[in-house]
């Protein structure tokens, strides 16, 4: 028999299969150490044959390294998949597993224990076979005759170890080993004795019917999680098992405490921020089908349980899902996979679809499934609009207008909190004029333009079109042209001034650079330690305060105009996202939005709640414009530490692409051009942007990733995205 075997190098040059006899049986999927070169290295079995590949001598595997196999054979057939998007194969099984793992570094702990051994002696007889002088001997037994059994470090501190090991060796106490699972911490939640609503009876009948695909469309607090747990239980009772993505690690101690206080043991959680242990015995569970639940953000989407029922993706619309580092991969791909693989149910749900998912839904690949009221008849927040250039026409220049100024006062007075959110996705640098709010847009992508400082030009990322930049407003003349974008920190400054007998805390990327400080500072928010939270993204998601009556959305603008030709629907689920913070309690929420385009249609839909319109006015806008889902925007980023290798290397591929795509119809546009980020971690970046019409697509994509897949050029890395989240 031969071993086909992938070696846990990640180097392209290695990443082929190597033949390997064996002594022993093996199987795919096991984990083995085998000869290389001069060296030992790991690798997995990937495949058997009856013959070599070659006319070579082979050599044999030294060692299986685990007593189970680790890569199962669905997980050999997507790492088989994945690496046809231009992926190493290496990569992509390194994923499935805890790196601990990898290095033989992390162990299934083992506690010990001592107990009396009473099928051979009672306490006479035990008594009876020690000196009489023992004292310490005589202490011991006459202790675990009461206890039976204890931990032998907790004996350890009360005796000495020698007594305890003669005590053994004479048989009169056993030592017992036994394997203990570490578990992550979780927030304690009582679980609730829950009655459906008509609503979510519907969906959950549906789910389990005869479909497969399903897009939850539910406000929120209508109840989904409740519906996905519902799910989850008729998956268990077929002898199945599920997985459960969240967006965000800092969302999974919440739904973790949801989940155990429903499943118990039978929930794993699976992210990065566990110990080393933790995060081995969590994964190790789910091998062994010890649980059945894998909860956690996107890499969950990997654990390794057989037979999977159901795979749900909660707030699916969320950016967090696609994979931006090294291998990059989109969640939703790995999940329809594993989902055709096992016929499981795929369950996508949030409040603020993304407008590609809901398109696909009304294609008929997903079944929509809608909860438009909240439990309890409990109303959504108020939105009220703000006309900034009102304000700044009536001479407040401040960063607060008159009403938001008055809402905060009457808010604290009250004795209730205040949430002020200022928005920087995609940070990039755009030009805006302070008097009417105009911002240079691309006339061919309709995304605002970014301004290069570095030769004062403004260019679309899209197309590559270059243009000189303005100096005066050509609507209104103004020549007050400002980059636009305004500090947490001078907001939190502005409002000690005004407020100075109230406690104000921020929250954004600087001040949450250690892992406890994202909690401390929302502890103590929650606990009424401060009145008003100032944050950035970081504030928008999940988080339940019940004292927030008040959302202030200060510049709600800036996703408007980044250059993303998804910056609508960005702007929408921001904001409904963040005015769903306001009121969750008895008292009712307010939210006010700061506005210079009072009048964007966005503006309008995201007040009214009101999706379906939001939707139909995006689709028809994005068709027009030809993005996706009309077209597919692929993305290859080509990145050398050495900016002349890489920027040639950009060119070579340009090239090879145009080439490969030459009798291809479809084809929008191929444009070569410097990457937003020029540098990042040392690495110079550029990268070439094809842009396809839909139905020529999976035919496009293909061709190129034959070409990326056969580009070797030294020094240079490659990775190609499929309608990317940022061009940056
Ligand atoms: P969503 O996930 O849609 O935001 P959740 O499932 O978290 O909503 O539900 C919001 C709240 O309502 C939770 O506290 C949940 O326990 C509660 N809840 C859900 N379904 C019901 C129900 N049928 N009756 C009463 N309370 C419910
Ligand atoms: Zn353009």
């Amino acid at each position: 028999m031969i071993y086909k075997v992938i070696v846990d190098i990640s180097n392209s040059e290695v990443d082929r299969v190597f033949d390997y006899r064996s002594n022993f049986p093996l199987s795919p999927g096991d984990r083995v150490l085998v000869p290389f070169g001069k060296r030992k290295i790991e690798g997995y079995v990937i495949d058997t044959a009856e013959t070599p590949s070659g006319d070579f001598e082979l050599k044999n595997v030294i060692e299986k390294l685990d007593d189970f196999t680790a890569v199962t054979e669905e997980m050999l057939a997507l790492a088989n998949y994945m690496k046809t998007m231009n992926l190493r194969h290496v990569d992509c099984l390194r994923l499935f597993m805890p790196s601990s793992l990898r290095k033989g570094k992390a162990k299934l702990f083992k506690r010990k224990y001592i107990k009396f051994n009473f099928e051979e002696f009672d306490i006479e007889k035990a008594l009876a076979s020690i000196q009489k002088n023992a004292t310490s001997q005589h202490k011991i037994i006459e202790r675990l005759v009461k206890t039976e059994i204890e931990q032998e470090s907790d004996l350890n501190r009360m005796f000495a170890s020698s007594t305890i090991k003669t005590l053994i060796e004479k048989n009169i106490l056993i030592r017992v080993e036994e394997q203990e699972y570490r578990t992550p911490k979780c927030f304690d939640i009582e679980d609730k004795d829950i009655k459906l609503t008509q609503d979510q009876k519907d969906a959950i009948n549906c789910i389990m019917g005869p479909k497969n695909a399903f897009l939850v469309h539910g406000v929120t607090g209508s109840g989904k999680t409740e519906v996905y747990m519902r799910v989850i239980e008729e998956v268990l009772k077929k002898g199945q098992n599920a997985i459960m993505l969240v967006p965000e690690i800092s969302l999974t101690p919440q739904m973790l405490g949801v989940f155990r206080a429903r499943f118990g043991d039978l929930v794993s959680l699976q992210h990065s921020g566990l110990t080393v242990g933790e995060r081995y015995d969590e994964w190790y569970k789910l091998r062994v089908g010890f649980s059945k639940i894998a909860l956690g953000p996107r890499s969950a989407i990997f654990a390794p349980l057989e037979n999977v029922g159901a795979i749900i993706i909660d707030e699916e619309h969320d950016g967090s899902y696609v994979s931006d580092s090294n291998p990059r991969y989109q969640t939703i791909d790995i999940a329809k996979f594993r989902a055709n693989y096992n016929n499981a149910k795929l369950i996508l749900g949030s409040a603020t679809p993304s407008v590609e998912t809901y398109y696909s839904a009304l294609e008929g690949q997903y079944e929509i499934i809608t909860l438009d009221k909240r439990i309890n008849q409990k109303s959504l927040p108020e939105i009220e609009m703000i006309d900034m250039k009102r304000e700044m026409k009536a001479g407040n220049t401040s960063f607060f207008s008159a009403k938001l100024l008055t809402a905060l006062e009457e808010t604290l007075k009250e004795g209730e909190q205040a949430m002020i959110f200022l928005n920087r996705r995609g940070y990039s640098s755009f030009i805006r004029c302070s008097e009417c709010g105009f911002t240079p847009k691309c006339p061919s992508c309709d995304v605002a333009l970014y301004h290069h400082t570095e030769d004062n030009s403004l260019r679309c990322h899209y197309c590559g079109n270059k243009y000189k930049s303005i100096s005066v407003c050509p609507i209104c003349g103004n020549k007050h042209l400002r980059e636009g974008r305004i500090g947490t920190q001078k907001v939190v400054k502005e409002l000690e001034r005004i407020f100075s007998d109230k406690k104000i805390i921020r929250m954004d990327l600087d001040s949450t650079s250690t892992k406890d400080s994202y909690v401390n500072i929302l502890n103590m928010f929650n606990n009424g330690e401060a009145d008003i939270l100032v944050g950035t993204q970081m504030i928008a998601k999940g988080h339940d305060f019940k004292n927030v009556t008040l959302v202030g959305i200060l510049d709600a603008d800036i996703s408007i105009y980044v250059q993303d030709f998804r910056a609508n629907e960005r702007t929408y689920q921001l904001i409904t996202q963040v005015a769903g913070r306001a009121g969750r309690d008895v008292k009712p929420g307010r939210v006010l939005l700061q506005t210079y385009v009072p009048n964007y249609p966005v503006y309008g839909f995201i007040r009214n709640y009101d999706y379906e319109s939001f939707y139909t006015n995006e689709i028809r806008r994005r068709e027009g414009a030809k993005f996706p889902p009309f077209s597919t925007i692929v993305r290859l980023l080509v990145q050398s530490d050495d900016e002349q290798i890489a920027d040639g290397a950009n060119t070579k591929l340009a090239s090879q692409i145009r080439k490969a795509l030459e009798s291809q119809v479809g084809i929008i546009r191929i444009q070569e051009m410097r990457a937003q980020m020029r540098k990042r971690a040392d690495m110079y970046r550029f990268q070439v942007v094809v842009w396809i019409d839909r139905p020529a697509s999976t035919q496009a994509v293909e061709k190129i990733y034959e070409v990326v897949n056969n580009f070797n050029e030294k020094k240079v890395t490659v990775f190609t995205e499929i309608n990317p989240l940022q061009m940056s």
